[in-house]
């Protein structure tokens, strides 16, 4: 994580730490209490005087709280179990597909904190149990909120399908678009990274595999 350095920070006084200027705060913002806000508002500013800028002028006085606040919301999802979303079920005598395409969601990039952004697709063959359609898109947020790649999110969230509703097959396809390729390094605007994970039935059967990728890139575009 980001660490805090004080001593590194070339407009900070050590013995005379700069008071806080007041600043707006949302009350309805959820208050992440596993984040130190104040460290990361120090990081911040590190970061501003080690890039060349002045922390203190006045554009840029609410920014490093404004980044506490961003970095608790982008990773609310660390501490939490995205599992628990799966809990409630129904008994349900369904096993053919359910697809649910087209869950949108940004997640971080853990190897330069940029967003990447995209589209889930997950798909499952129920044993008996189903689950809400919305809670397949609450796991996918919850897993996306926290430092990321995004072969690591395509597996965790096909693996909690599989673990928790027993399910028979289970097919997570992810689609997205980095920011760190498009505004850095090699700078490609438009490339789509796609990762797929496939468990049970959509991993050994290539008839149902393949029944579900059709339906799957039915709704690509
Ligand atoms: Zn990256």
């Amino acid at each position: 994580m980001i660490a805090s350095s004080k001593d590194a920070n070339p407009d900070s006084d050590a013995s005379s730490k700069p008071e806080k200027t007041p600043f707006f705060v949302d009350k309805n913002a959820p208050k992440n209490d596993a984040v130190d806000y104040p460290a990361i508002e120090d990081a911040v500013r590190v970061i501003l005087g080690a890039v060349g800028e002045d922390p203190d002028r006045e554009g840029l006085l609410e920014t490093p709280a404004r980044v506490a606040r961003m970095y608790a919301e982008m990773f609310a999802g660390l501490k939490s179990d995205p599992g628990r979303h799966l809990e409630k079920v129904f008994e349900e005598d369904y096993d053919e597909i359910v697809l649910v395409r087209d869950i949108s969601f940004c997640s971080m990039c853990e190897h330069h904190l940029l967003p990447f952004t995209g589209k889930a697709h997950i798909a499952y063959l129920p044993s008996g149990k189903v689950v809400g359609l919305s809670k397949l898109a609450r796991v996918v947020e919850e897993v996306a909120r926290r430092p990321q790649v995004q072969e690591r999110l395509t597996h965790t969230v096909a693996n909690l399908i599989e673990d928790r509703l027993s399910a028979r097959g289970v097919a997570v396809v992810v689609e997205s678009t980095h920011s760190c390729m498009t505004m850095r390094g090699i700078r490609k605007p438009g490339s789509l990274c796609l990762t797929s994970a496939m468990r049970g039935a959509f991993k050994t059967d290539p008839k149902s595999r393949s029944e579900v990728l059709g339906l799957i890139n039915r709704s690509a575009g």
